[in-house]
């Protein structure tokens, strides 16, 4: 586990408490977001194809349900840590208050390496999560969906355990799923999608013509692909993408498409860049993940993992404007240096948010049976997008925040209205001594 990772969940209590009183949120709003609701820690027996059984431990934190049943993704990593799904689930709180979603926060994750197993162990694998989970989740209670490194077949699998445990269909029990499962069209691209709405409207404020805009993505999943294919499309020069690998650069600006093609068939950015068409398409030269976060650029995407930007690669950063698409990709300490500097910072909560707006479109899809339209979805993703980038920069224009700053605020906020909706203190302090 590298430094970057140890501090995660501690520098994330770190920035609610800090937020939050310059925000003047009430102490006990503040109090209860600084603990989980409850963590389930599990030993996942799995037979693996050669016909022994490994043990993988599994997560799940429900963080905070004071706005609704908790929401929020499963990845799959060797990295994944409690304190990591805490950290993660916190910010699923903020996030989900701040698009005004009727969801509390959670996260999941299994600490495995899922390129090294089979299909089939991948698919045992996510059923026994799920058999392990059953009586924590439900459509009213918690609902997982993908993250890093787990998708829509994955998804699948888990729904249809979880339907096999219940004997009952409950589709709503997971977001996320393949759209002939009960997913949800657009959900695939919705957080990349909401990435690149909140790019457009910071363009517009900023004054932006796209085709001078230079841009490096630190990441090619999903989330990355999306938003650097409609910046493209836009006019946006993506100068630079990576994957866990390392990365490439190209002075003229890539053919996302084509790039994504590539990777499809091979499954890794670089080394299999230059043996294919695409090279032919643009000349581009090898970088690694490190130099890619201090390339001279104006837009920085970070869309791989958190904790990557950190006090001791900070100062190496030299784009103006950094929207997380990761969650948590840029480390507290580190922040203030960014802050100094001018350097705009579109925060995960905000930024990545498009994902889980769909997710809830996906649940509320599925509790009534009726399918959305692709074009609803789009529509109504712009609205809720739209509506929360305009208030946080409202706030931070108002009342001097960062953007990050602004968005907690508002989520904060929100969550404070629920609980002191129940009565806090001052409600009922001094009436029975
Ligand atoms: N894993 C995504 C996130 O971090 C999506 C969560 C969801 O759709 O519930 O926002």
């Amino acid at each position: 586990m590298d430094e970057g990772h140890t501090g995660v969940y501690e520098d994330a209590l770190c920035r609610v408490r800090e937020i939050g009183e310059s925000a003047g949120i009430e102490a006990e709003v503040i109090e209860s977001l600084l603990r989980p609701r409850q963590v389930l820690t599990c030993s996942l027996p799995v037979r693996m194809d050669d016909g022994s059984v490994n043990y993988f431990t599994g997560y799940r934190c429900q963080y905070n349900d004071v706005l609704g049943p908790t929401k929020g993704g499963i990845r799959f990593h060797p990295d994944v840590t409690d304190e990591e799904v805490k950290a993660l689930a916190l910010w699923m709180t903020l996030k989900c208050a701040l698009v005004g979603l009727p969801f509390g926060g959670a996260k999941g994750g299994v600490v495995v390496q899922p390129k090294a197993l089979s299909p089939m162990e991948l698919e045992r694998l996510s059923r026994a999560y799920v058999r392990a989970m059953a009586d924590f989740i439900g459509p009213q209670v918690d609902i997982p969906a993908p993250d890093v490194y787990t998708n829509a077949r994955i998804m699948g699998w888990m729904m249809d355990e979880y339907e096999a445990i219940r004997r009952v269909r409950s589709p709503g029990v997971i977001t996320g799923k393949p759209v002939r499962l009960g997913g949800s069209l657009g959900r695939e691209e919705a957080t990349g999608r909401g990435a690149y709405i909140c790019i457009r409207e910071l363009a517009k404020r900023k004054g932006w013509q796209p085709d001078q805009i230079r841009v490096a993505v630190q990441g090619f999943g999903n989330a990355a692909y999306h938003v650097a294919r409609l910046l493209a499309r836009d006019g946006y020069k993506v100068v630079a993408i990576s994957d866990s690998k390392g990365g490439i650069y190209s002075e003229q600006g890539f053919d996302i498409e084509s790039l994504w093609q590539e990777k499809q068939k091979s499954r890794q950015v670089r080394a299999v860049y230059c043996e294919q068409s695409v090279c032919q398409l643009v000349e581009h030269k090898e970088i690694s993940n490190e130099e890619l976060l201090a390339l001279d650029v104006d837009l920085l995407i970070p869309a791989a993992l958190e904790g990557v930007i950190h006090s001791g690669n900070v100062e190496s950063v030299r784009a103006s404007t950094l929207v997380e698409v990761a969650n948590g990709p840029v480390e507290a300490e580190a922040e203030h240096w960014l802050d100094e500097q001018g350097i705009t910072v579109v925060p995960d909560v905000l930024a990545n948010a498009g994902g889980v707006t769909v997710s809830y479109f996906e649940w509320v899809q599925n509790r009534t049976g009726y399918p959305w339209s692709l074009e609803q979805v789009r529509e109504r993703l712009e609205t809720q997008m739209g509506e929360a980038f305009d208030r946080v920069w409202h706030l931070s224009q108002t009342e001097a925040r960062t953007l990050r700053g602004a968005a907690y605020s508002v989520a904060l906020r929100r969550i404070g209205e629920a609980v002191t909706a129940h009565g806090t203190r001052e409600y009922f302090g001094g009436q029975d001594g």
